[in-house]
């Protein structure tokens, strides 16, 4: 039994988007980048926390009439709180019918995630689907990804990780030994861009990009840039990027468009969408998916 904690927001199941196959999806909460354009950002703050969804609420009023420490109250703009404590988490699944009002982020164990995985494993196929450990950033919570992983393997179920890249070197090149696959972002070259658009340097995330590469020249790595509108949209942006990779063997390059389907989850969380009004249009993202490639064999 291994009861290792880790603060998750969400296990998906069936994902074809994250690795190879059908795969599981475990989602940590914990990101030490702030990306303009995350459509996660339930997932960047490391602990739980509170959000209100306005469609889910049937105005029922329970919520302000409880004596929950956090003090749910109504304002023009809609339902607003004081300081949560996760400590009342089952007290506001209780008390909100809808679900209107409710809790991001859970601690869980090793153990019970692993039993979870297990349910799927019917469906992951005889190699190729498995376990994807998303975030947030997995590198954010070391050993609980660790171990996740170890136990993954023991059980015969296939290993991936979503990474920014953004951690320790020492914890990466150990977790990188449990993984048969990674999905990493590159989201441009240049470190003041990145900077400004993340709020970290870049140097980290390549200097890992290289520790992980020279460790498992062999493990591959799917690396992936969101193309977002004024800060990579560019062919120069775009192919340099993909020259740094393309001499590089066991990795595929590709590229997502930006979208902007996380908005709602900004108003949820009382929280302003910084990209309002941008768009990327399909041809310059069309243009750009020419430097894409698959050197994975
Ligand atoms: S790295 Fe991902 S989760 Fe973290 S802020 Fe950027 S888009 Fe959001
Ligand atoms: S308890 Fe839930 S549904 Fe009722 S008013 Fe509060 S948020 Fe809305």
């Amino acid at each position: 039994m291994n009861e290792t904690k880790g603060l998750i927001f969400n296990i998906q199941r069936f994902s074809v988007h994250d690795g190879p196959g059908i795969r599981t999806v475990v989602f940590e909460k914990g990101c030490p980048l702030r990306c303009l354009w995350c459509a996660n950002p339930e997932s960047q703050i490391g602990k739980p926390q509170l959000a209100w969804t306005e469609s889910k609420c049937i105005g029922c009023k329970s919520c302000i009439n409880s004596d929950l420490k956090c003090n749910p109250h109504f304002n023009d703009e809609g339902l607003y709180w004081d300081e949560f404590n996760p400590d009342e988490t089952d007290d506001i699944e209780r008390i909100c019918p809808s679900k209107a009002l409710h809790v991001i982020g859970y601690e869980t164990t090793v153990c019970d995630v692993i039993t979870q995985i297990n349910k799927d494993e019917i469906f992951y196929g005889d190699e190729e689907g498995g376990l994807t450990i998303s975030g947030g950033e997995p590198l954010m919570q070391p050993k609980f990804t660790y171990q996740l992983l170890k136990e993954a393997k023991k059980h015969g179920i296939s290993t991936a990780i979503e990474t920014t890249g953004y951690g320790d070197t020492g914890d990466f090149i150990k977790i990188a030994g449990k993984l048969e696959y990674i999905l990493m972002d590159i989201k441009t070259l240049d470190d003041s861009v990145h900077k400004r658009v993340t709020g970290v340097s870049n140097e980290v995330i390549l200097n890992n990009f290289e520790s992980i590469r020279k460790a498992y020249p062999n493990l591959p790595m799917h690396v992936r840039t969101p193309v977002i509108p004024r800060v990579n949209d560019t062919e120069d942006s775009i192919k340099s990027i993909s020259e740094f990779l393309r001499c590089r063997k066991n990795v595929r390059y590709e590229l997502l468009k930006y979208h902007r389907l996380g908005e709602p989850k900004y108003i949820s969380l009382h929280r302003t969408y910084p990209m309002k009004e941008v768009e990327l249009s399909d041809e310059v993202f069309e243009l750009l998916k020419k430097y894409e490639f698959n050197n994975i064999s």
